[in-house]
């Protein structure tokens, strides 16, 4: 099969018919061979009756249902694991994405050898209280990844090769971030393609701005879990150690001025009256403290069954070699 086609949906009942047409027309024209997998986020409209109908008309259209509602990236998760086509598309449900991109974006990845190639709404049609916060957030992202080619991380329009899609685990709301988390699975040819962008036509957006805080605390914890994620202590203990440090030198000072008001006969102070005093105090006790969060987090690790996983492209001449998928 040339393409997978995923849709994660919340409650897009009036899109789905006009989406799944312009799809298929798009299919029918450059002859792929595809399917189209509609994950049903746990809507409370009837998009799930339309999915039905819809794949009762075409056995290419295939659906999962949620129970209740999980959010984009568990929708898209679920997507991934299901999707048999070479390629694989990832398309928003509302129509602002344009089913006219896929047959340029299948060319990317089959002939230019893209791994992963995301869209890029250089003109976008969304309301200014969410432009210029993208902005902010993508020049983050941008540095904070090492992805330094990607203008739009978060555009829902993106293609990649399979194998991509079947060594990532998009979970929480990562899927803000699958550039990263693909080129920390190794897959290190990023591509971009400027795609149309239209205003949303039916239904409301279902993000608001709580999502450029969650944006933000998420890129976080993606740096860090990729950085020291299997050794927490290279971390924490060299902050814990410096901070250590700094508390011996200051206790130094406070016992040297102690010392030296006491063999000159100057007139000596209690050492609680020196600032040295508080920051030796201070500093010890956070800098202990570091170091024995570091080192809990390497038992933690210890524990961890995914702790030897690593991402192997290929065997030569072992028994136990897999074929790569
Ligand atoms: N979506 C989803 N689960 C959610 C929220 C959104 O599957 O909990 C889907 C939604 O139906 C749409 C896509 O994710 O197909 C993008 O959502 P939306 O268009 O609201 O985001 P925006 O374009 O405003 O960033
Ligand atoms: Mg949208």
């Amino acid at each position: 099969m040339d393409i997978s086609v995923i849709v994660p949906l919340y409650n897009e009942a009036e899109s789905l018919p006009e989406l799944q047409q312009w799809i298929e027309r798009v299919m029918l024209a450059n002859g792929f061979s595809y399917e189209v997998i509609y994950v049903n986020d746990g809507s409370t409209d009837d998009s799930w009756e339309v999915i039905q109908r819809l794949a009762a008309g075409n056995p290419s259209v295939k659906g999962v249902c949620f129970r209740r509602n999980y959010g984009k990236s568990p929708a898209l998760n679920t997507g991934f694991r299901r999707a048999k086509g070479d390629v694989v598309i990832t398309m928003d449900a509302d129509l602002q994405d344009s089913p006219d991109e896929i047959p340029e974006l299948y060319r990317m990845i089959t002939q230019e050898k893209y791994d992963l190639v995301s869209g890029w709404k250089q003109k976008r049609y969304d309301p200014l209280s969410k432009t210029i916060p993208t902005k902010l957030f993508n020049a983050t992202a941008r540095k904070v990844s090492g992805i330094k080619n990607l203008h739009d991380f978060n555009c829902g329009l993106k293609a990649y090769r399979n194998k991509v899609v079947k060594h990532i685990e998009v979970y929480g709301d990562m899927h803000r971030y699958i550039p990263y988390l693909a080129k920390n699975a190794g897959f290190n040819r990023i591509g971009e393609k400027v795609v149309h962008h239209q205003a949303r036509k039916y239904g409301t957006t279902k993000f608001g701005l709580d999502r450029f805080v969650n944006g933000y605390l998420d890129l976080a914890t993606l740096w860090f879990t990729n950085k020291f994620g299997v050794k927490p202590m290279h971390f924490f203990g060299l902050l814990g150690s410096l901070m250590f440090l700094l508390g011996l030198v200051a206790v130094v000072i406070v016992g040297a001025l102690k010392l030296k008001a006491m063999y000159c006969g100057e007139h000596y102070t209690l050492v609680t009256s020196s600032p040295y005093f508080y920051i030796a105090l201070t500093t010890m006790i956070l800098g202990t403290q570091l170091f024995l969060t570091g080192f809990i987090g390497e038992l933690v690790v210890r524990n961890s069954p995914r702790r030897n996983d690593y991402e192997i492209e290929e065997e030569l001449n072992l028994d136990t070699a897999e074929k790569p998928e």
